[in-house]
C-alpha cells in the first residue's frame, strides 16, 4: 500500500513545482486502504482544507494513474482540533483561544471584520513580515494564523483566483516576464525589487501581477498582500484625505503590507498628489525590504506625466516586457481556456481563431466564450463556416493586419483559385506555385513558425513550408525579375 502511495507521490512531484510539492504533498501519509478507498493523513486542519480545496483532483489523478482504476480519497488531519485542545497546557490558553476563534470563523460564525484581529499582539497577528522568523508555534499550526479559507484570503488581498501561474500559458512572448514574476513570488523583496511589468493591452499583465500575489500567499498565507489598480490607490487616497484618515491610509500601505501589487501605474500620470503619496509609500516599503510589483502600458522612461524621481525608482529593479503571443501560444491559451470552461474546441477551430485574433488575449478569450455560448445554444459544435462568419461580423480591427489567412486569401484571389486550393493537397502547377508564394509571404510577414504555418496551410509538414520559403527567397536573391515583380505586387496588395 505504501508503495502505491510512494508511486503516487512521485507522480505528484512531477506534476507540481518543487516548492508546492514540499509544502503540500510530501508529508501526506497513506494510513489505510480499503479496496479503492485511500485514507490519507495530513498534518493539520489547515493543510486538510487547503489540499481539499486545491489538490484533491490532482491527487486523485495520480492515484488513478498508479492503480489504473477509479479511487476514492478520504483526508484526515493528524491531530484533530479536539485532541489538540486536550493536549494544550494552560500556558497555551491563548493559542487555544485563537484556534477556537479560528474554528468559529471557518464555520462562518464570526463576522468578517473581526477576523483580522484574531490573536495576541506580536504572536498571532494575521500577517507576519516576510523577513520575520515565523515562530515555531505558528509553523506547527499554520491554521492559527490563517483564519480564513484560501479563497477568502485571496479575495481580501484583492486577488482573482483564476489568475494563478498555473492558468498562465508561457511562450516566448511572455517567458521573461513570467520568470521574473515567479522569482519574485518565490522570494518577495529579495530577488527583483521593484518588478516593473509592461506591455500592451490584454497581454496578461494583470494576470501575472495576481499570480505573484497568489503564489506569495500560497507559500506564506500570513503574508500581507495588497493588490489594487493605481486608480483605486488614488480613490482610497482621496477618501482618506476627505475623512481625515491619512494616518490609517499610510499605515495600511507603509506598515501593514509585505507585497504591494499596483496595476496600471500609468493612470497616475499628471496626478501630482497621488504620485507624491505613492513615492513615499514606495520608499517606505522598499527600504524595509518589502516587495513592490507594478504594471504599466509603457516603460518607465516612456511614461509621460510621471515625475522623474518616481520613474527612476521604477527602474531600480527589473523591467520585464510582455509581447503579443505567437501563434503557438495563442493556440495553447485557447486550448487551456476551452478546457477550463468546458468548451469543445477542435484544433482546426483553434487555429482559425488564433490566426484571426493576434494581438490581444482578452479578445481571443472573448471570442472563444462567444463561440462556446453559441454552440451551446445550437446544441452542437460550431462549424468552421459559422465561426468564420462570426469572426467576420466581429469587426476585428486586426482584419487588415497581415496574417496567414489573409495572405492565403490575397494570393488565391490574385491567381483566381480558392483558399481551399492553397490549403489543399493538389499539386498542379497552377496551385502549387501560388501556394509557395503564400508560404513565402507568410513566413516573411508573420511571426508564425514553420510548424504552425504547416498547420495553417492545411496540415502540411513544416519542411514543405521551409522548402517553399527557401526556393522563393533564393529566386529573389538571384533577382529573378518575374518573381520579384510578382512578390512586390502581392506585398502591395497585402500591406496596402
Ligand atoms: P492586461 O492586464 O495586460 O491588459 P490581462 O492580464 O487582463 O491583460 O489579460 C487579459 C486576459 O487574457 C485575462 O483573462 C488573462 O487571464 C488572459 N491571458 C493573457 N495572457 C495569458 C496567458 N499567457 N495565458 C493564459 N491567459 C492569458
Ligand atoms: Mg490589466
Amino acid at each position: 500500500m505504501s508503495e502505491i502511495w510512494q508511486a503516487a507521490l512521485c507522480d505528484l512531484k512531477e506534476k507540481t513545482s518543487s516548492h508546492n510539492y514540499e509544502s503540500w504533498f510530501q508529508n501526506i501519509k497513506c494510513r489505510r486502504r480499503e479496496g479503492r478507498q485511500f485514507f490519507l493523513e495530513v498534518r493539520d486542519e489547515f493543510q486538510k482544507a487547503w489540499v481539499e480545496e486545491n489538490y484533491l483532483d490532482l491527487i486523485e489523478d495520480s492515484l488513478v494513474a498508479v492503480t489504473g482504476g477509479s479511487v476514492e480519497i478520504t483526508l484526515d488531519a493528524e491531530s484533530t482540533y479536539a485532541s489538540k485542545v486536550a493536549a494544550q497546557s494552560t500556558q497555551d490558553a491563548l493559542q487555544i483561544d485563537v484556534q477556537d476563534e479560528l474554528v468559529a470563523a471557518r464555520m462562518g460564525r464570526m463576522p468578517q471584520g473581526q477576523m483580522g484581529q484574531v490573536g495576541a499582539p506580536g504572536q498571532m497577528t494575521p500577517a507576519m513580515a516576510w523577513d520575520a522568523p515565523v515562530p515555531a508555534e505558528l509553523r506547527a499550526h499554520p491554521a492559527a494564523a490563517a483564519p480564513r479559507s484560501f479563497a477568502d484570503t485571496l479575495a481580501a488581498a484583492g486577488l482573482n483566483p483564476r489568475h494563478g501561474f498555473e492558468d498562465f500559458v508561457v511562450g516566448a512572448s511572455n517567458q521573461f516576464a513570467h520568470a521574473a514574476c515567479s522569482a519574485v513570488a518565490e522570494n518577495p523583496g529579495k530577488s527583483y525589487n521593484p518588478l516593473f511589468i509592461f506591455g500592451g493591452v490584454g497581454l496578461g499583465k494583470t494576470h501575472l501581477l495576481h499570480a505573484v500575489g497568489i503564489e506569495a500567499l500560497k507559500s506564506n498565507p500570513q503574508a500581507r498582500v495588497v493588490t489594487m489598480s493605481a486608480e483605486e490607490f488614488m480613490n482610497e487616497l482621496i477618501t482618506s484625505l476627505r475623512q481625515k484618515k491619512m494616518n490609517e491610509f499610510r499605515t495600511q500601505f507603509r506598515n501593514n503590507c509585505d507585497v504591494l501589487l499596483i496595476d496600471d501605474i500609468q493612470f497616475i500620470a499628471g496626478k501630482d498628489s497621488t504620485q507624491e503619496e505613492f513615492f513615499h509609500t514606495f520608499n517606505a516599503l522598499y527600504h524595509s525590504g518589502k516587495q513592490i510589483v507594478v504594471t504599466s502600458d509603457k516603460l518607465p522612461r516612456d511614461l509621460p506625466g510621471i515625475e522623474e524621481r518616481l520613474r527612476s525608482r521604477f527602474s531600480w529593479g527589473l523591467c520585464a516586457d510582455i509581447q503579443p503571443p505567437e501563434m503557438e501560444t495563442r493556440i495553447a491559451i485557447l486550448e487551456k481556456k476551452a478546457e477550463a470552461d468546458g468548451i469543445t474546441l477542435s484544433k482546426e477551430m483553434a487555429i482559425l481563431l488564433a490566426s484571426s485574433i493576434r494581438s490581444n488575449v482578452r479578445e481571443l478569450e472573448g471570442t472563444l466564450i462567444r463561440l462556446g455560448a453559441q454552440s451551446s445554444l445550437l446544441g452542437q459544435p460550431m462549424s468552421m463556416d459559422q465561426a468564420r462568419e462570426m469572426l467576420s461580423r466581429m469587426d476585428i480591427d486586426q482584419r487588415n493586419q497581415v496574417n496567414t489567412p489573409r495572405i492565403i486569401e490575397v494570393v488565391a484571389r490574385e491567381f483566381e483559385i480558392t483558399p481551399r486550393d492553397i490549403r489543399g493537397k493538389r499539386r498542379t502547377r497552377g496551385i502549387s506555385k501560388p501556394r509557395q508564394y503564400a508560404m513565402y509571404l507568410a513566413r516573411k510577414h508573420t511571426d508564425d513558425s514553420y510548424p504552425s504555418l504547416g498547420e495553417e496551410f492545411g496540415g502540411k509538414d513544416h519542411t514543405t513550408v521551409l522548402a517553399a520559403f527557401q526556393k522563393i527567397d533564393g529566386l529573389i536573391e538571384a533577382k529573378d525579375p518575374e518573381i520579384c515583380a510578382l512578390i512586390e505586387r502581392l506585398e502591395g496588395l497585402l500591406l496596402g
